[in-house]
């Protein structure tokens, strides 16, 4: 009988290391989603701002003003929407998650400042 318990007890022990390993794994996983997913909207972000410039290049060359306001109100829209999905897009934490969707006026004042410069 005493040693069923104490093999009862070797498993339960066994059981809780293995647990503990695989909540450790976990742990790491969830973490290196998350960067994943930080660094996909950083390269999200980067690479619509290529974009823009490009574009305003392009219309600065050759666009007429009222096709102009309209591409930059697209891309003011892209940036409205990463934002309002959970993401900085403000210049020094863009790319970073928004804890609990505090409100930064960085970001709002990317979003919605003024056009021309
Ligand atoms: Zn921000």
């Amino acid at each position: 009988m005493s040693m069923d318990k104490r093999s009862l007890y070797d498993g339960l022990n066994q059981l809780e290391a293995e647990l503990q390993n695989s909540l450790n794994n976990l742990g790491e996983m969830k973490q290196s989603l998350q960067e994943i997913v930080e660094k996909n909207t950083t390269l999200e972000l980067e690479n619509q701002r290529l974009r823009e410039h490009i574009r305003e290049l392009n219309l600065v060359a050759d666009a007429p003003a009222e096709s102009a306001k309209q591409e930059l109100s697209k891309s003011r829209m892209n940036l409205e929407k990463i934002y309002e999905e959970g993401f900085h897009v403000c210049y020094d934490l863009y790319g970073s998650r928004r804890e609990h969707d505090e409100p930064c006026a960085f970001c709002l004042e990317v979003i919605y400042r003024e056009s021309g410069k």
